[in-house]
């Protein structure tokens, strides 16, 4: 692997402007994805936030939901928060009728858990693997882990409130998933993680 791996964002709808820049601001070159070919061109691919449902529905209309499943498969390191993160499940309740996601980490996310409409949450987060100090987690209509196959590893729950043990950041393998947006608090723990991940350092 490269010394400096080139990231994609997909750029069908949501956040992509602030992951290039958490990405620019590590010294990485990141690249929006809106078509199948560019996924060829990069080592790594973070999933941003937005809506779930309409990102499916824009990742089919523009071919890109088969080739997004077969890097996947192929064992392209992907990251992705919140929308991004129901884009990575193998199971959504909460959903729209038969909605698709991209799949890959065996759990089951609810969206819109921690609240629905305007409503917002934020949290102190400890991830494992990005640092001793907490996150300042920001959910904005987030999704939660409900529950997680036996090879995903659980990095980070909510530790107080009355949402306390609601896991929000996991891990299987390459792929990464947080309910959280990192991208919005100028915290670059969790991009230079998922850089480390993309390089096989981490
Ligand atoms: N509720 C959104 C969904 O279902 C996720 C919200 C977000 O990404 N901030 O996709």
């Amino acid at each position: 692997m490269s010394a400096t791996p080139s990231i994609g964002v997909l750029g069908l709808q949501g956040d992509t402007a602030e992951h290039l820049a958490a990405l620019g601001g590590l010294g990485v070159p990141g690249t929006p994805v809106t078509r199948p070919e560019r996924l060829d061109d990069v080592q790594g691919l973070i999933i941003p936030g937005g809506e779930s449902t309409t990102m499916a529905k824009l990742a089919v209309r523009y071919e890109l939901m088969e080739p997004l499943r077969k890097h996947v498969a192929e064992g392209m390191p992907v990251y992705g928060t919140c929308a991004g993160m129901i884009m990575l499940a193998d199971r959504v309740l909460d959903g729209i009728e038969d909605q698709q996601t991209i799949g890959g980490i065996d759990m089951t996310v609810r969206r819109n858990a921690f609240g629905r409409q305007t409503e917002s949450f934020e949290a102190n987060v400890r991830i494992e693997g990005a640092g001793e100090a907490p996150f300042d987690a920001v959910f904005i209509r987030a999704p939660w882990v409900e529950s997680v196959g036996e090879d995903v590893r659980v990095l980070g729950r909510v530790t107080y409130g009355e949402k306390a043990g609601r896991i929000v950041a996991v891990r299987q393998g390459g792929l990464l998933a947080t309910s959280f947006h990192p991208e919005l608090t100028g915290d670059p723990r969790l991009h230079r993680l998922f850089v480390e991940m993309v390089k096989g350092q981490a």
